[in-house]
């Protein structure tokens, strides 16, 4: 999509190799899921993190029984407890089957306890994080590492969804949140580490104030409808991206509607406020 335009950086990788455990810092390890696809990447990064009660799983990812078995496997067998970022099924629909395996708890997502701000998992702290979706958490490792999920990605921006599943408004709070922090490392839910992540988050915010800006200056007094919009703004776009581009969208013209620089009539098309 055009808002990787308008990035100074972006954090690409060749595919890793499925079920293979990646060390990417000290303690910190990663599993490739095998979900590639337009949103995923190569996959979902199923993260393995040593703490002082045990090894805690982040973000399980698909439910695939051979993904299972090698993080179970890179886990040195024994998992503590299984951490998910966010409920979305490319993160969280292979957790109930690894909590059998593995007989650990889940937290988070759907099928686990819903983690609230500042509390911690093995001695790992939870950081509300909003937008992409609501109940997206961050988790701070220490020695100034996060691992991210959806709502920091090198390779892509995130899909931040329109109300009442996301919001843009909290997604750029979020990312305020996270750029004062000045993490050293910061580890996504998809593509390679990001290992400059304080310009980068800089980038972020102001790419999304620009598209912010720029999608008011394309309303004008007369109504237009988001497939309208959508066309003006990304030309030809390709089928499999539309859903989340229009997802984009929305969260974008809901911000303006926040901001009393956009209105949306009961057909659902907008104009200037
Ligand atoms: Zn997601």
């Amino acid at each position: 999509m055009s808002e990787l335009n308008t990035r100074a950086r972006r954090y690409t990788e060749d595919a890793p190799e499925y079920g293979r455990l990646l060390r990417e810092s000290r303690g910190v390890a990663r599993i490739v899921a095998p979900n590639p696809g337009p949103m995923t990447y190569h996959g979902t990064n199923t993260w393995l993190v040593e703490t002082d009660e045990g090894c805690v799983v982040i973000d399980p990812g698909p439910d695939d029984p051979a993904h299972q078995r090698a993080v179970l496997a890179g886990a040195g067998g024994q998992v503590r407890a299984i951490v998910v970022t966010h409920g979305h099924a490319d993160h969280e629909r292979g957790a109930p089957a690894l909590a059998r395996l593995a007989d650990a708890p889940i937290l988070g997502g759907s099928h686990g306890p819903a983690l609230v701000d500042q509390s911690t998992v093995c001695g790992l702290r939870v950081i509300a994080t909003p937008g992409h979706t609501m109940d997206h958490i961050c988790l701070d490792i220490g020695e100034n590492r996060l691992i991210a999920g959806d709502h920091i990605m090198g390779w892509s921006s995130s899909v931040v969804m329109r109300a009442p599943h996301g919001s843009m408004d909290a997604y750029l709070t979020s990312l305020k949140t996270i750029h004062e922090k000045h993490y050293a490392l910061v580890l996504s839910g998809h593509g390679p580490p990001i290992t400059e992540p304080h310009p980068f988050i800089e980038g972020l915010i102001r790419a999304r104030q620009r598209r912010l800006a720029q999608i008011h200056a394309m309303l004008g007094p007369d109504w237009q409808s988001e497939a309208t919009l959508l066309e003006r703004i990304y030309k030809n776009l390709a089928a499999p991206l539309r859903p989340a581009a229009t997802e984009v969208l929305g969260a974008t013209l809901e911000a303006l509607q926040t901001r009393g620089q956009a209105v949306r009539n009961a057909d659902g098309a907008w104009r200037k406020a």
